[in-house]
């Protein structure tokens, strides 16, 4: 099932952690809110996004069904 990549902007502590780890799927705005770069993740990105939620100290990625 394709699945929606989101980030929580209420939770997340601007770390940049999920950038630094995963730039192939999140980049950095200029006030260091991370951007998604891939919304629609599938394949090995799976794998990184999984990656990023479970390092993410705010617990402000996850995956979601599409709407
Ligand atoms: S790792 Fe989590 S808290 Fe840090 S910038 Fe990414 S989403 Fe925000």
């Amino acid at each position: 099932m394709v699945k929606r990549l989101v980030i929580e902007t209420e939770t997340c502590l601007k770390s940049g952690q999920c950038a630094f780890m995963q730039p192939t799927i999140f980049g950095l705005e200029a006030d260091g809110s991370p951007r998604i770069l891939v919304e629609k993740p599938d394949g090995d990105q799976i794998y990184a996004v999984d990656d990023a939620i479970s390092m993410c100290p705010s617990q402000s990625i996850s995956l979601r069904p599409l709407e």
